[in-house]
C-alpha cells in the first residue's frame, strides 16, 4: 500500500480468486467453476472477425445481442443489460441500489464479491447465516428497508431456492430492490426471469462464464424491468460506455446463435455430476445436492485443508475456502468424465494412503 492510497480503500480486503495456473498443460483445473469445454468453434470465428474492426471503438449499445438475449426470455432489448462479466453488473446493480438507507443482505456462505463490492462502494451489509444444511430461509429476506442479493444456486453450496420463494421475496420488499444472481442458472432449470414482468423491482444477473464457456471473454448481463436496466446504464455512462468490448460481444452472438451446443454440454455436465456426486458418496463424502456445475462436498476421513493440498500435489486445483464453516468442505467444478474419474481415482488413492 502506497502512503497515497485514498483512505476510503485502506480497509478493503480484495476478492481473490481461484488459482489460475501458469501451465495448464498437466492440470485437472476443477477449482472456479468453468466449463470443461470449450466455445462452439463459431465463437472464435466471430471474435476472430470482429477483431479486424479493432481499431473502432466497440459500440455502446450492441442493440443485436440485448435483443436476440431479450427474444430468449421474453424480454424487449430495453429490459437487458450487458456487462463485462456479470461481476460488473452486480457491482453496478450495488452502486444504484444499495445504500445506508437500503442495506445489502446476503447469506453468511455466498460469493465472495458481495462483501467486497459493498466494502468498495461503502455500503453496509448484514450477512444471515444459513441453515445447518446452507438452506436459505425466506422469512429471513422479507424485511423491509434491505437489499437482498441472493445467489440461485448459491455459491460454494450449489443449493437452489425454489422461484416461488424468491418470488415471496420479491413481493415482501416492494421498496427495494431484489438481485438474483443466477451466474448457474442454466444448471438448475428454474429462473427468476419469468418474475420479471410482474415484479419491478427483481433484477436478475447472468453470465457467459460458467455454462457458455466463456469466462476469459468476460461477458455477463443483468434483466429486469426497463427502469432498472436505465438505472444500470446510467452508472454504465458514468463509468465506462464500451464496457463490453467488440471481440466479446461478437462472441457472444455466436454463443446465443449456437444454444444447442451449450444446452447438450450443460446437460453432459450435470449428468457427469450426478456420477460424481454418487462416487464421492460411496467414498464416504457428505456432498449438498447441486443445482450448479460443481459439488460442495466434506469427507470425515481428512480435512479440506489437507484434501485440497494432496490434491494439488497430484496437478488437481479443487477450491478450498478458510472460513471456519467452511474448512471442512471442497468445492469441486464439473469437469469432463475422463477429468473427474482421474479425480476420483486421486481421492481414493490419497484416503487410502491415509
Ligand atoms: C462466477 C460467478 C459470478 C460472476 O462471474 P463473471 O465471470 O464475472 O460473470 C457471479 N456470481 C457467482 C455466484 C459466480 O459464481
Amino acid at each position: 500500500m502506497s502512503r497515497y492510497l485514498s483512505r476510503r480503500y485502506e480497509r478493503l480486503t480484495p476478492y481473490t480468486p481461484g488459482e489460475q495456473p501458469a501451465d495448464m498443460g498437466k492440470v485437472i483445473k476443477l477449482n472456479t467453476n468453468e466449463s470443461p469445454y470449450p466455445p462452439h468453434e463459431a465463437v472464435a470465428k466471430a471474435a476472430a472477425v470482429s477483431a479486424a474492426g479493432l481499431n473502432i471503438y466497440s459500440k455502446p449499445e450492441w442493440s443485436e445481442l440485448k435483443k436476440e438475449l431479450g427474444d430468449i426470455f421474453g424480454l424487449e432489448e430495453e429490459q437487458v443489460f450487458l456487462s463485462n462479466g456479470s461481476d460488473e453488473a452486480l457491482n453496478f446493480a450495488f452502486m444504484a441500489f444499495a445504500s445506508d438507507e437500503a442495506p445489502l443482505v446476503f447469506p453468511d456462505v455466498t460469493y465472495g464479491f458481495y462483501k467486497v463490492f459493498a466494502d468498495l462502494n461503502g455500503i453496509p451489509y448484514e450477512e444471515i447465516p444459513l441453515g445447518a444444511d446452507f438452506s436459505l430461509n425466506p422469512e429471513d429476506y422479507m424485511k423491509p428497508g434491505r437489499t437482498a442479493v441472493i445467489a440461485n444456486p448459491n455459491s460454494p453450496t450449489g443449493r437452489c431456492l425454489p422461484v416461488s420463494e424468491i418470488e415471496r421475496i420479491v413481493k415482501a420488499c416492494r421498496d427495494n430492490v431484489v438481485i438474483v444472481d443466477e451466474a448457474y442458472g442454466d444448471f438448475c432449470g428454474e429462473s427468476a426471469i419469468s418474475l420479471i414482468r410482474d415484479n419491478e423491482n427483481l433484477l436478475v444477473t447472468r453470465t457467459f462464464s460458467k455454462s457458455g464457456s466463456l469466462a476469459g471473454g468476460r461477458l455477463g448481463f443483468a434483466l429486469g424491468s426497463r427502469e432498472l436496466i436505465d438505472d444500470l446504464n446510467r452508472i454504465k455512462y458514468s463509468t465506462n460506455p464500451y464496457n463490453v468490448n467488440s471481440m466479446t460481444a461478437a462472441a457472444g452472438l455466436a454463443t446465443v446463435r449456437n444454444a444447442d451446443y451449450y444446452r447438450e454440454k450443460c446437460r453432459k455436465i450435470a449428468e457427469t455430476r450426478e456420477t460424481t456426486d454418487a462416487a464421492l458418496k460411496k467414498l464416504g463424502f457428505t456432498t449438498v445436492e447441486s443445482g450448479a456445475n460443481f459439488i460442495f462436498a466434506s469427507s470425515d476421513r481428512m480435512s479440506g485443508e489437507e484434501l485440497y493440498r494432496r490434491l494439488r500435489d497430484r496437478g488437481i486445483l479443487v477450491r478450498h475456502f478458510d472460513s471456519e464453516r467452511l474448512s471442512d468442505y471442497l468445492r469441486i467444478s464439473i469437469g469432463t468424465e475422463e477429468q473427474m474419474e482421474a479425480f476420483l481415482n486421486a481421492v481414493e488413492k490419497i484416503l487410502e494412503e491415509k
